[in-house]
């Protein structure tokens, strides 16, 4: 018979855990509620607020709907979304991951206490990423978007560089970015000084801890289901890897998308997914497997 288990380290994330319950508790009150970008990269959970009367809006619509209340998510916004809000006297409920947090204010003291003619920021992240905006926001937008190691041409060699990440960024890459920065600034050692180059890891925890047990699960099971929306970064990073630890993985977004075809003659089975993906969604992939393969 084949075994099935779902990856224990698996599910939402704490940050995502809090603002879908933040969602939920007021949308109790059935004055329904806006969201500001979507609360969690999952069309299937978006699907489900939506239901319970959540209504996603941009930044554009804020200014035109000026709506009551709004829900801001786990990513963070500028301080920017902030003063338009108040300007607009529209209610903040505040679904910032207390992580993100202080992350923003971390970054907002050390660029308030450089020297900018001399010191620079950089930050490993995706530009168009809502948490690397809301950082940015947090500095005037004078710091430097890196997401790779060859993105580091942009950095200035003659200048001090203090290094953060977005917190859902690859820990690998990180450290791949901070060998390639080192290796720069060695190139112009007449204008540094010893204490040239300041890095700091902000990636969240939970990110760092996801890696070495997917590979652990992964490594245990014949095949790997693996769930999450298609537009989360996260979830892609994670099935890539996931992909070279076990060759025989899936990714699909939902149980619909299970092909019976996959479950032949396989003796076990593992269900993980991204931050994004809930515990629920693991639960349907693994009711699915389970009703085609007891045929
Ligand atoms: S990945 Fe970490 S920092 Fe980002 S929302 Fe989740 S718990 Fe918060």
């Amino acid at each position: 018979m084949v075994k099935i288990e779902i990856d224990p380290g698996a599910g939402f994330c704490f940050g995502v855990e809090k603002v879908i319950n933040t969602a939920e508790l007021h949308l109790q009150d059935g004055k329904g509620l806006y969201g500001l970008g979507e609360m969690v990269h999952n069309a299937s959970e978006m699907e489900r607020l939506h239901t319970l009367g959540l209504k996603t809006i941009n930044h554009r619509e804020l200014l035109e709907l000026k709506p009551e209340r709004v829900l801001f998510r786990a990513h963070g916004e500028p301080p920017s979304t902030y003063q338009l809000a108040e300007k607009l006297r529209i209610e903040i409920i505040d679904g910032t991951c207390p992580i993100v947090s202080r992350l923003q204010k971390k970054l907002k003291n050390t660029y308030e206490s450089m020297d900018r003619d001399r010191e620079q920021m950089v930050i490993f992240g995706k530009s168009d990423h809502p948490e690397t905006i809301g950082l940015l926001g947090q500095v005037n937008g004078d710091a430097v978007v890196i997401s790779t190691k060859e993105d580091v041409s942009k950095v200035d060699p003659g200048k001090k560089v203090y290094l953060f990440s977005q917190t859902t960024m690859d820990p690998e890459r990180f450290r791949e970015v901070e060998s390639a920065l080192n290796e720069l600034l060695k190139k112009f050692p007449e204008k540094l000084s010893k204490d040239s180059f300041r890095s700091d890891c902000t990636i969240c925890g939970q990110m760092k801890k996801r890696k070495p047990g997917l590979s652990a699960f992964a490594k245990k099971q014949e095949m790997i289901l693996f769930v999450s929306g298609k537009n989360s970064s996260n979830g892609k990073m994670l099935y890539e890897y996931c992909k070279t630890i076990n060759p025989l993985t899936y990714w699909i977004s939902n149980s619909n998308e299970v092909d019976p075809e996959w479950l032949k003659g396989v003796g076990s089975i593992g269900i993980s997914g991204a931050t994004s993906t809930s515990r629920d969604q693991l639960e349907s992939v693994l009711n699915q497997v389970k009703k085609l393969t007891s045929v």
